[in-house]
């Protein structure tokens, strides 16, 4: 399947792509399934089923409420965030859900969404199952489905058999690792920017794409600002006070004399963005939600502090960071559940970096030399959150993703390209350290610091 950058960059909503965003277009697509067979009018009952991480770490990451939108019809880039709460309530209220946004059927929350604790579908941690019966307790459908990370789900029959029908474009210059992508800029002549926007041409116009990243990047700024702006605590158990308003006007006020002053901007550009993505708001999944700070806080630091920033310059670092996500996606994974933070976070810093560079401007090896450092030094990270919640230790770890970004990009920018350590290889070690992994490092919130830290 041919990937386009805005299948990586996806405007969502919070706290989680893989336990909230995917779990939502799953349980949209199956009743969009019954509806497609006839068979909506005829149910009576739906039943969802949640397994393995999604039942481990599901409530703190809002599974529960987003399979219930989703069953309404909801999508993450279109439902209103201030209309979330309200829905919730009717829906528990009233026992009532309204299968896309129409059919009434009754609703029982202890009996229709069970959470399956000790219990994993076979093909992947983050599994769901639907079974929609009639009037008489005849089951009329059942299917499964995995979210796979960053919003991106498959059917459970599909999923890696090769049976899925592949819809996406043929795209002129293909890649499907580092080497090769180096190999065909290199071919072409190409800047790998460049290359990126031809494949992209297989789904729309360099104009269309250029203004679809530059929404992206507006949808980025905005959530910046709405978290420089709110205040007070963080849903959940952990009751956490939002840090990023105090640093904002901590910043503002101190003007941009410490020789650390960028580094400041940049912890707080990330840590509003994943407030706001704890807090359930828009956000883009860049390549997740939990990691979702990173390439919002470069960004927004190349613009702040770069001499000649430009739009040019943003559309470059998403068609880049975009196709270096790719990679990840192709030759690994972007799961917590299945790579622990490594896949998340160290991907994330692994974009942002090679980003940077392109916008900066640097050759395509020290665009390699940089994601590949970015990931080199994320290695191991597991996935631990407390409470379940994208909370503690996600927010802070944003921010000390996209300081690290930014050291990659200037490590490799004032070096030639030539480094011992391939990005190729780096994505291959990632991989197999998630494999090794024990899975109570993999968003099952049983192992790390949401052991050893009490809830309170
Ligand atoms: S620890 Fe990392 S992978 Fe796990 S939920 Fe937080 S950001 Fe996502």
């Amino acid at each position: 399947m041919n990937l386009s950058v805005l299948d990586i960059f996806k405007i969502g909503i919070g706290p989680s792509s893989s336990h909230t965003m995917g779990p939502m277009n799953a349980a949209r697509q199956f009743v969009l399934t019954l509806q497609t067979q006839g068979l909506l009018a005829q149910t009576t009952r739906l039943c969802s089923q949640l397994y393995g991480s999604l039942a481990l770490t599901g409530r703190g990451h809002c599974t529960d409420q987003a399979v219930l939108l989703g069953l309404e019809g909801a999508a993450p880039d279109t439902i209103d965030p201030d209309l979330i709460e309200p829905s919730l309530a009717r829906i528990r209220s009233t026992y009532k859900l309204h299968l896309l946004g129409s059919h009434e059927i009754a609703f029982n929350e202890p009996k229709d969404l069970q959470f399956h604790y000790s219990d994993s579908l076979p093909g992947h941690a983050n599994g769901l199952r639907f079974i929609a019966f009639d009037a008489a307790g005849n089951e009329l459908l059942r299917d499964e489905y995995y979210s796979i990370g960053g919003g991106f789900i498959v059917r459970a029959a599909d999923h890696n058999t090769g049976t899925a029908v592949d819809t996406s474009p043929v795209v002129p210059l293909p890649f499907s690792n580092a080497t090769e992508l180096l190999a065909r800029c290199r071919d072409f002549g190409l800047e790998m920017y460049q290359l990126v926007q031809r494949n992209e041409r297989s789904w729309r116009s360099d104009t269309e794409t250029r203004d679809a990243l530059l929404k992206i990047w507006h949808t980025m700024e905005a959530c910046i600002e709405r978290g420089f702006r709110a205040e007070g605590l963080l849903h959940g158990s952990l009751a956490l006070r939002r840090r990023a308003p105090r640093l904002y006007r901590q910043l503002q006020e101190a003007g941009g004399v410490s020789p650390m002053h960028a580094m400041d901007w940049l912890n707080v550009f990330a840590m509003s963005v994943n407030e706001e993505n704890a807090a359930g708001g828009r956000v883009v999944t860049a390549p997740t939600n939990g990691a979702a700070g990173i390439v919002p806080a470069v960004l927004a630091y190349y613009r702040r502090f770069e001499p000649g920033a430009s739009d040019d310059g943003i559309v470059r670092f998403l068609l880049v960071a975009g196709a270096i996500g790719m990679l990840y996606k192709i030759n690994a994974s972007i799961s917590g559940a299945e790579m622990g933070c490594q896949g998340e976070v160290g991907v994330a810093c692994s974009m942002a970096a090679g980003g940077l560079v392109a916008a900066l401007n640097g050759t395509n090896e020290q665009i390699e030399n940089a994601a590949e450092i970015g990931m080199e030094h994320n290695l191991g990270l597991t996935c631990d959150p407390v409470g379940g919640l994208v909370q503690i230790p996600c927010i802070e770890r944003n921010a000390m993703g996209a300081v690290k970004a930014l050291n990659a990009a200037r490590l490799a920018i004032r070096g030639d390209g030539t480094h011992k350590v391939s990005l190729d290889q780096v994505i291959a070690t990632m991989r197999q350290t998630g494999l090794d992994m024990k899975n109570i490092y993999k968003e099952t919130s049983l192992g790390g610091l949401a052991v050893n830290v009490i809830e309170c």
